[in-house]
């Protein structure tokens, strides 16, 4: 038997594990052009422009290039001029026993391969990561199957503990929406099922974490 996986621990990249200098060129339809600088900007732009159009979906990337916007990820596909964020990577360095750690990017896939490479060359073993990336899809959509495909023979996942780390109110809010506050997930939930979430909190390159628990009410 496989040891028994208790623990997930999951961390976003950009923000959170490294700052970078990624930006993200855009053009609109009607040739406006834009640079954005940091998640909030990239964020804020795309839910404007995806409300102008009419787009609901929770990543409207694609939907906006649809329509015409020109968006250039490609600052995303490398991991540029970064600055690793200590107060994390001391944490995502040591592996407790019976976790499992992942990095999972809303970034494209042909960025797994430049995370691993820094994560060698700041000194952590990147064999004993998973990196995962979402291209934009709900970081919550993927913990929900991660637990269902532990349930044991009780009926309820093994998993009983998720440690997240995140700096995004969006992708947070969407992890607490469907990890903690879906009732559809009590019954394969442990007793005692915990989900930690870490906010990394950024005030002029002095970082430091906001515990948010998860207190699913019975
Ligand atoms: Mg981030």
């Amino acid at each position: 038997m496989e040891e028994p996986i208790t623990l997930l621990r999951i961390f976003d990249f950009d923000e959170t594990i490294a700052h970078t200098r990624s930006e993200t060129r855009v053009v609109a339809p009607n040739g406006f052009e834009a640079t954005l600088r940091g998640q909030q900007e990239f964020e804020a732009y795309m839910s404007a422009a995806a409300d102008n159009v009419g787009i609901k979906t929770f990543d409207p990337v694609r939907d906006l290039q649809d329509h015409g916007y020109k968006i250039d990820l490609s600052d995303f596909s490398i991991v540029k001029d970064p600055d690793e964020i200590i107060i994390i990577t001391d944490l995502l360095r040591v592996f407790p026993d019976n976790s499992k750690t992942y990095i999972i990017t809303a970034r494209r896939g042909n960025s797994i391969g430049p995370i691993i490479d820094y994560l060698d060359e700041i000194g952590i073993d990147s064999s004993q990561i998973r990196v995962m990336a979402t291209q934009g899809e709900s970081k919550g959509d993927v913990m929900v199957t991660m637990m269902k495909q532990k349930i044991m023979d009780d009926g309820n996942s093994n998993i009983k503990r998720i440690e997240y780390y995140e700096d995004s109110e969006k992708n947070i809010d969407d992890v607490l929406t469907k990890v903690c506050e879906d009732p559809s997930l009590d019954n394969i939930k442990p007793i005692d099922f915990e989900l930690i979430i870490n906010k990394v909190i950024n005030n002029e390159g002095q970082y430091n974490i906001q515990r948010i628990e998860c207190n699913t009410p019975d």
